[in-house]
């Protein structure tokens, strides 16, 4: 048996591991990552990446057809088709080309990568199977980024066409009748691509809502939207499994009706569950927070050196929360003072229109106890929104009363998840609707939205 020694180890080499990874070796920390697929994990490999390639390539194909029917630009085009396989081919090339490059960052500021297994042996030691041999790893400081896996439904398991969102980003051909279960933000992300793709697509959802998690007027135009495109809405209903004859799925209504759905694949997209198991985590009996692994403000576990980033600390599970909790966990290590406390953690769903929110909503805000003033600024009335042709969706920021604070932004519209940089900057920076509605925002921008909603709030918006 090989035996290494380092001073931080950290397991799982995604977008937590790999950038505390990435940190801790750039400050001269002896790092070591293990990784028993692929570096870059769900986000690079089967998340975030693939799925925006996937939605582009969707959005693409329904451009052309649009312009095949009729557009009012006087754009002509011919009937369209797509080859799947090229578009899978298109999105695994992006995918290598992010992943090659994260080995090559690690490489480059001399993190050492061990492609294998690991298994917890106690909280200074983890062994990793490399092909026939094993070697044997003493650590400082261990940090647990193993990620999250797809739920699954009990009665109703992956496999054969009941497909989980990794097989949906990979398919050989596409289905002729798709059901997805679950309207969060990847069934319906994915739901949306595969109906702009050519597919029947229904949706089934045990809340009355699509985007449960998310207030009610920004879902509107996605609800409003996915009914323009033909998907059909299954809500307040529950999933009962395939019938018996098959490429049926039988589900029950919230008045106990009984009826099935035509389904050559069904998607199961009811969450993911921190990966926690089969790995000899259970030996350090750490506290758990749920099915999550139990961290403070330093991600520190309830062990002594023992670290936990990303989806396996539990919600929300971004991985721009994972990357900025890696990066701050590398340099504790290294010495720094740091802690865990973003004024906000963004999240985005990219459907059509998207989504994203920046702190609290109006209704956070008064569960918080905080008194707030809000404005709202529709994109009908911005001319960049209507040379765009996406006069759907909003901007809304929302602001303490006493001193105009700004707690919180949401907007839905087409690209407004590039939004989120101005919202997530001006709540780190305690920027109050005077300072937002007094900056110059670049004419014509839908950032315009931003401003006229802060002027808004305050009573004077000038576009409206
Ligand atoms: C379809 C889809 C779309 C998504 N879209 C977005 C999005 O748009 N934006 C966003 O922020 N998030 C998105 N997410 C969520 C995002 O992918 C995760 O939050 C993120 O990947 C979590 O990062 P992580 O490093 O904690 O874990 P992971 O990315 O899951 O990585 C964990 C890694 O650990 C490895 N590992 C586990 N156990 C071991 C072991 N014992 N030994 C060695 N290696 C091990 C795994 O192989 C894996 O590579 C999406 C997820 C899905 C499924």
């Amino acid at each position: 048996m090989k035996k290494l020694q380092t001073t931080l180890l950290v397991i799982g080499g995604g977008p937590a591991g790999y950038v505390c990874g990435i940190r801790a070796a750039q400050l001269g920390v002896p790092t070591i990552l293990v990784e028993g697929e692929r570096l870059g994990g769900t986000c690079l490999n089967i998340g975030c990446i693939p799925s925006k390639a996937l939605i582009h390539a969707a959005e693409e194909f329904e451009r052309a057809k649009h312009f095949a029917n009729h557009s009012p630009l006087g754009i002509k085009a011919s009937a369209p088709t797509i080859d799947v396989a090229q578009t899978v081919k298109w999105k695994d090339g992006i995918v290598q080309r992010l992943t090659g490059g994260v080995g090559t960052l690690l490489k480059k500021h001399g993190a050492q990568v061990i492609e294998g297994w690991a298994t917890v042996i106690d909280g200074k030691t983890v062994e990793v199977k490399t092909g026939q041999d094993v070697v044997r790893i003493e650590c400082q400081h261990l940090v647990i980024a193993t990620g999250s896996v797809p739920s699954e439904l009990s009665f109703m398991p992956f496999g054969g066409d009941v497909i989980s969102s990794t097989q949906a980003l990979s398919p050989r051909e596409l289905p002729k009748r798709l059901v997805v279960v679950g309207a969060g933000y990847i069934g319906l992300e994915l739901g949306m691509a595969y109906r702009k793709l050519g597919c029947e697509v229904a949706v089934v959802e045990a809340t009355q809502r699509v985007l449960p998690a998310y207030d009610e007027e920004l879902t509107r135009p996605v609800l409003a939207a996915l009914k323009k495109q033909g998907v059909v809405l299954h809500l307040g209903c529950s999933v009962q499994g395939m019938a018996e004859t098959g490429k049926r799925l039988r589900v029950r209504s919230s008045q106990a009706d009984e009826f099935s759905l035509p389904a050559d694949q069904v998607l199961v997209a009811v969450g993911r569950k921190p990966r926690t198991e089969g790995f000899g985590l259970e030996k350090l009996q750490l506290d758990m927070a749920g099915r999550a692994i139990k961290v403070d403000d330093q991600c520190r576990a309830s062990m002594r050196d023992v670290w936990a980033i990303g989806d396996v600390s539990g919600e929300p599970m971004l991985a721009h929360r994972g990357m900025a909790q890696g990066e701050m966990v590398a340099e504790i290590v290294a010495g720094k003072r740091r802690r865990f406390a973003p004024a906000s953690i963004p999240a985005v769903c990219f459907t059509d229109p998207e989504v994203v929110v920046s702190g609290l909503s109006p209704t956070q805000a008064q569960e918080a106890g905080v008194e707030v003033i809000t404005g709202t600024f529709p994109f009908l009335a911005n001319g960049r929104a209507m040379t765009l042709e996406s006069t759907d969706g909003f901007v809304r920021v929302v602001a303490r009363k006493d001193n105009h604070l700004i707690v919180g932004w949401q907007a839905v519209g087409r690209s407004v998840s590039e939004l989120g940089a101005a919202f997530s900057q001006s709540l780190e920076m305690g920027a109050t609707l005077e300072d937002i509605g007094h900056t110059i925002h670049a004419h014509p921008t839908l950032g315009e939205a931003v401003q006229e909603s802060a002027l808004r709030a305050l009573g004077h918006a000038l576009h409206i």
